[in-house]
């Protein structure tokens, strides 16, 4: 599950992590009070306006914005709320802003030159072990800097029967470049990012950027969280960040009805069980000349009310052309899947594009002659290929 950046923020803080504090505000008049509110407590003089939704790369799409007094706090926020941004991480028609955080300006003048750095958690899965990724490249994209310099980004594994040790923060703190009180301050960060990490069950941080201030405070500007959706039951106020307006509105329904649902560019609907199947299923609807449309499991049950809502599910991507249904019946009986299918299709009249089926398994002969004599405009398949070619058929 991932978070905006206020809620983020507001983690990390709770772990001692040092943060560029801010107010979310949801309109020009909020946004100002903020402000205000920031200023009293940082004695802040300039603002940063930044846009709260799930997409990185903000910045570059006119979403993050410096507000240097209280009229242009207003302007920007009034700008900036209600707009669809765009962004190199969003699709095409962007993602519409409602809310705003209005942060501290931490990048002021002072003793020593402000440096940003990139930082961030997660699971190495080779190893299965946690490890911390940071470079000294911070502030930009860094897949490109993995791409064109990948000598500056830095790997730290953790052995997860020690933890960090205090000797991997202060190899981190080296290797970014750092002395004296910023050198300390390092240490302290990442040793407090790396307990957030495992205490708020997450699966990633990526904090971009770290900055060191210009009197060598070491803060987290940024922060893009994701927490682990299987912990979510032990970690309720965390659950309860969840913003659905963020997420695909297919995929939230589809959850809610106990389905395994990702919503795909393609034409080609799949309802399968298993998700080694479903895969499968998917690379067979590439080879015969379609592209998948979702990638959907329905489970060990795929009794007549969950094929009718799966139905239900991928009708509601306009791009569906066709639908490929391939169960295994294995201690679900073929025979009963046919006539879910069946009874699913009679209850929601008509169906405008053409159903393929293919069930294989458990009363696999059964099911076939149930679906070819129900009357109904679907095609049965026993064969992998013959399911194919069956789909390819109808799409061209
Ligand atoms: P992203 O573009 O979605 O990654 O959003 P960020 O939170 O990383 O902000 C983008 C950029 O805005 C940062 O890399 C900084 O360069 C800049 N920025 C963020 N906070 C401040 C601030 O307090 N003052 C100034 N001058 N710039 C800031
Ligand atoms: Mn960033």
């Amino acid at each position: 599950m991932n978070l905006h950046e206020y809620q983020g923020k507001e983690i990390l803080a709770s772990f001692g992590v040092r943060i560029q504090r801010g107010i979310v505000a949801h309109n020009a008049k909020e946004a100002v009070d903020a402000a205000k509110q920031l200023t009293a407590e940082t004695g802040t003089g300039w603002h940063v306006i930044k846009a709260q939704v799930h997409a990185g790369g903000r910045g570059k799409g006119g979403g993050v914005k410096l507000a240097k007094n209280l009229k242009e706090v207003e302007e920007i926020a009034g700008q900036i709320i209600g707009m669809n941004l765009i962004t190199p991480q969003t699709s095409a028609e962007g993602k519409k802003v409602h809310q705003v955080l209005v942060a501290e300006d931490v990048y002021y003048p002072g003793a020593s030159e402000t440096n940003e750095f990139y930082m961030s958690v997660l699971l190495n899965r080779g190893t299965g072990r946690n490890m911390i990724m940071y470079s000294t490249e911070g502030g930009m994209d860094i897949e490109e800097v993995a791409e064109s310099t990948p000598h500056l980004i830095f790997t730290e594994e953790i052995d997860p029967a020690t933890g960090l040790l205090p000797f991997q923060a202060r190899k981190i703190a080296f290797n970014l470049g750092l002395s004296g009180t910023a050198f300390k301050e390092m240490t302290k960060f990442v040793a407090s990012l790396y307990k957030a990490y495992v205490e708020s069950d997450s699966s990633m941080f990526e904090i971009n950027p770290v900055l060191k201030t210009s009197d060598d405070k070491i803060m987290a500007v940024d922060a893009k969280v994701s927490i682990d959706d299987n912990a979510l039951y032990r970690r309720k106020q965390y659950a309860e960040m969840r913003d659905l307006r963020e997420e695909n509105g297919i995929e939230v329904e589809a959850g809610a009805l106990g389905l395994n649902y990702v919503d795909l560019d393609g034409n080609v609907g799949c309802m399968v069980n298993g998700a080694g199947l479903a895969m499968a299923t998917m690379d067979l609807i590439k080879q015969a000349g379609g592209e998948p449309a979702n990638f959907l499991d329905v489970g060990g049950t795929a009794d007549a009310a969950r094929v009718e809502a799966a139905f239900k599910i991928i009708l509601k991507d306009p791009a569906v052309k066709a639908i490929l249904i391939n169960i295994f019946g294995g201690i679900v009986r073929c025979d009963r899947v046919a006539q879910g299918v069946i009874d699913a299709y009679k209850n929601m009249g008509t169906i405008n594009v053409p159903i393929i089926v293919r069930l294989q398994g458990t009363n696999a002969d059964l099911a076939k002659e149930l679906i070819d004599n129900s009357g109904l405009d679907v095609q049965s398949a026993v064969q992998f290929q013959e399911a194919a070619d069956k789909v390819k058929a109808v799409l061209s």
